[in-house]
């Protein structure tokens, strides 16, 4: 389910959401009002997204070395 980088809202319905591609990358909004704001500031918002995927990156690493240790 893609999210709204704007409010952090699952978006429901992807064929009928409101979207805008930047740098490759497609983004769905809930409303135009989130789509405004992410046209005036996309960088921002990109940011915002690529940080927390990170982060749950990050998470899934700290568990393997558990499983190595059970081997
Ligand atoms: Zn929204």
């Amino acid at each position: 389910m893609p999210r709204d980088p704007v409010c952090g809202m699952n978006v429901r319905d992807r064929d009928k959401s409101l979207r805008s591609e930047f740098r490759g990358q497609t983004y769905h909004f809930c409303s135009d009002r989130c789509l405004a704001t992410f046209e005036q500031d996309p960088d921002t918002f990109v940011q915002l997204v690529e940080d927390e995927r990170s982060q749950k990156q990050r998470k899934g690493r700290k568990q393997a070395p558990r499983f190595e240790r059970i081997e």
